[in-house]
């Protein structure tokens, strides 16, 4: 039995790429690329909860007060 330590993004469920992340740096990734690039199953990962960088800023968002789900100053498309 493989266990692979991964960290795991309790906002979008993303997977970071710690293996052989494109571009040298880590990568998000969702759960369904990760497993079918590394040929592994999900009884094999070892899930660490963790928050990528996008989740990250959302939820520095929330603490201070704003409510994500209605930005008042959306400029992103
Ligand atoms: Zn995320």
């Amino acid at each position: 039995m493989n266990n692979i330590s991964v960290r795991f993004c309790v906002g979008c469920g993303y997977l970071c790429d710690e293996i052989h992340p494109e571009g040298g740096q880590p990568l998000w990734i969702d759960g369904h690329t990760y497993v079918m690039k590394y040929g592994v199953h999900w009884s094999d990962l070892d899930r660490r909860d963790d928050t990528c960088p996008d989740c990250a800023r959302v939820f520095a968002i929330a603490q201070h007060g704003a409510h994500p789900d209605a930005p008042r100053t959306a400029t992103t498309a």
